[in-house]
């Protein structure tokens, strides 16, 4: 019976399977020419400091818009662009960008506001990762400590050794680190007591039912308390009510991000938003 209902189940689904492995080579091919046709941008969501009611930073997002297929989730082509090494490439665009845009927010007054970028494995496993990042931030001339670099535990684990290391130089140089989706992944604590991290990113799945489900404000408190004995801040990520960010102020959160405070906003909108936060 079960293998009848896997045949079945097998040739129910493989039709569907086809079709998006199908899409995922389109999709792996037309993004080796998206960063030259101009169809990458980057959003930024800004970050509310809930001790002073200001925007502190924002955390660059990519976006594709395809000619023909709209818009492309990075959910989907994220992983994709990892599979086949094109994050390399567009992950130096991104810190191009992201460098381009500090300057501008200086040139603007904005001299104070940091900005995060997500990091891929593939990325971080590149030997010249860290001497080309403190090349370019040093050519830029924007100070290492405007620029965030966020992990997701999983990232981070799966060679903490090198990981540390490259951390610990990023760190002495004045880069900000964080732990992103944290809670999600395996973390080992020996490694997070070493490793020089600034910042713990509380994931979203912990955020949505903060004010009705007991475990999860557990889980919450643990993770703020925690970071607060290990001398590292908070930020909740995919904060969407009112009634969610007061739980968080209460229970000493240092920040938050989510569609509450703000959508991720291209360069123009985004720029509008912190001018009318100021
Ligand atoms: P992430 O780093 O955890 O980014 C947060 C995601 O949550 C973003 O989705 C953001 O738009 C979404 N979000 C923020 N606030 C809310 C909210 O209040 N409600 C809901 N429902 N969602 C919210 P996005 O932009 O689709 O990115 C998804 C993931 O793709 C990111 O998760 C990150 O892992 C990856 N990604 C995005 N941009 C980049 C990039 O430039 N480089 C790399 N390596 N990965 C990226
Ligand atoms: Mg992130
Ligand atoms: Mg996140
Ligand atoms: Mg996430």
């Amino acid at each position: 019976r079960v293998k009848q209902d896997g045949r079945n189940g097998l040739r129910f689904y493989a039709p569907d399977m086809q079709k998006n492995s199908e899409r995922a080579l389109s999709l792996a091919t037309a993004l080796k020419n998206a960063m030259v046709n101009g169809e990458l941008a980057l959003a930024f969501q800004p970050q509310l400091d809930l001790q002073q009611g200001s925007v502190t930073g924002a955390e660059a997002l990519l976006r594709w818009q395809h000619p023909e297929w709209g818009f492309v989730s990075p959910g989907e082509f994220i992983p994709l662009a990892e599979q086949n090494g094109l994050i390399v490439n567009i992950g130096w665009w991104i810190v191009d960008r992201v460098l381009e845009q500090l300057n501008r927010l200086q040139q603007s007054g904005f001299e104070n506001i940091v900005i995060a970028i997500n990091v891929s494995a593939v990325q971080l496993a590149q030997p010249d990762f860290v001497a080309r990042l403190q090349q370019r931030v040093a050519a830029s001339g924007v100070p290492a400590s405007r620029l965030e670099l966020e992990l997701t535990e999983t990232v981070a684990m799966l060679n903490p050794e090198h990981t540390g290391e490259q951390l610990a130089t990023l760190s002495a140089a004045g880069f900000r680190i964080s732990i992103d989706d944290f809670g999600t992944g395996y973390s080992s604590m020996s490694y997070l007591k070493r490793f020089s991290v600034n910042k713990l990113k509380i994931d979203k799945s912990f955020i949505d039912d903060i004010t009705d489900n007991h475990e999860d404000k557990a889980i919450v408190n643990a993770i703020i308390q925690m970071a607060k004995s290990l001398g590292m801040s908070t930020i909740a990520e995919g904060v969407e009510t009112e009634a969610q960010l007061t739980r968080l102020r209460n229970k000493g959160c240092d920040a938050i991000q989510g569609y509450w405070f703000s959508r991720p906003l291209f360069e123009a909108d985004f720029h509008a938003f912190i001018k009318s936060r100021h």
